[in-house]
């Protein structure tokens, strides 16, 4: 993913994406910490490295890019899985 990508978007042209689980429309950014040993970074030192997640602030269910990509099918799904 490319930080310094810049695009100009009206919100009013997206669409909410809605928590997979219980269609909730907000979010929480939590981190998550990976540990990388002094073997595996080649130094002395171990490093962390953090990474972000959102969550659902409802369910609590982690985000993910598979809940991103299937929003726009979401309504299918849901029906599917009742
Ligand atoms: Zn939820």
């Amino acid at each position: 993913m490319n930080e310094n990508l810049k695009i100009n978007l009206d919100p009013s042209q997206g669409r909410p994406v809605l928590c997979g689980n219980c269609k909730n429309d907000e979010f929480i950014t939590t981190s998550k910490l990976t540990y990388f040993s002094p073997i595996l970074t080649g130094t002395s030192k171990p490093l962390v490295v953090p990474m972000q997640v959102l969550r659902c602030s409802k369910c609590n269910k982690e985000i993910t890019d598979d809940d991103l990509t299937t929003t726009n099918q979401a309504t299918e799904l849901v029906v599917e899985n009742l």
